[in-house]
């Protein structure tokens, strides 16, 4: 698990440093999902980078497509494609674009247009029924995304097909690139909205890693129930000055904002290091 968070800082200031050298990018919200991404691509999701278009690979859906730093430095380290492309995201002629495309080995769909990869994902996994394959279709969403109707469109057809190899992620940091989510469009009760649509809701705090892996690796915990995995996050988790603030949402770090992130994340690798922080990133007891 040591391993694990470690490896979810160092991509915090990988992504930090893509958006910096891009002038663009989407911070708070990669930062908010980096352990999420973390646990499935990591430990939980069967992948092989050497085949990336593998018949019987579990699908990743980023639905919430502008977080996209965080899910590309994933692919890189894991060797989807050469590390060194990082450094030309956003640039004029790469494939990281900044929001995914197909062009980008590992990446199943084109996303960003929110409220659409729910629907997606439902469509792989009726396709996964019908072709009777193993593979679990991963769809992670925004809480923002929600006020979108075409997610709850999706919800309702992945329960009328009994779709347990369908898993929703929420990222749910309670902010949105204009505030709050509960001021600009209200989602609560949020876990009874999925389970009155007729899904198996799991709350978990979605910087523990432990848990993350624990409840992905317990699905499905009903049969011919999609599952929903309620993520309660920190929008701009890792670095103190970025936490919680909606400026953040797209803001782009100057070149000593870098340097005082980069500085709290060597600090909080240092801790692990020393044991000094075994809790990581911990949030809820949820
Ligand atoms: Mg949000």
């Amino acid at each position: 698990m040591k391993t694990l968070m470690k490896k979810a800082i160092q991509l915090r200031m990988d992504l930090l440093q893509m958006i910096h050298r891009a002038n663009s990018g989407h911070t708070g919200g990669s930062l908010s999902s980096v352990d999420i991404l973390v646990a499935l691509f990591y430990r939980v999701m069967r992948i092989d980078p050497t085949r990336p278009l593998w018949e019987e690979r579990d699908r990743f859906v980023l639905s919430k497509g502008h977080s996209v730093e965080g899910y590309y430095a994933i692919l890189a380290d894991l060797g989807f494609f050469p590390k060194e492309e990082l450094e030309r995201y956003c640039r004029l002629g790469s494939f990281l674009t900044g929001h995914p495309t197909r062009k980008v080995p590992g990446v199943e769909v084109n996303t960003g247009a929110l409220g659409h990869g729910l629907a997606v994902g439902v469509g792989m996994a009726i396709a996964g029924k019908m072709d009777s394959k193993p593979y679990k279709v991963y769809v992670l969403m925004g809480d923002g995304e929600l006020g979108e109707g075409s997610v709850w469109e999706a919800a309702q057809v992945a329960a009328h097909y009994g779709l347990d190899n369908l898993v929703g992620i929420v990222d749910r940091n309670r902010l949105q690139i204009s505030g709050y989510t509960e001021e600009v469009l209200r989602l609560e009760n949020l876990a009874e909205k999925w389970r009155a649509f007729g899904w198996e809701v799991v709350n978990v705090d979605g910087h523990d890693l432990e848990r993350l892996v624990g409840t992905f690796e317990k699905v499905p915990i009903l049969a011919k129930k999609p599952h929903l995995v309620l993520a309660h996050t920190v929008k701009g988790k890792g670095v103190s000055f970025i936490e919680n603030k909606k400026e953040w949402h797209h803001h782009v770090p100057s070149e000593e904002e870098l340097r005082r992130a980069l500085e709290e994340l060597n600090r909080q690798l240092e801790e692990l290091e020393n044991d000094v922080s075994k809790d990581g990133y911990k949030t809820c007891n949820c």
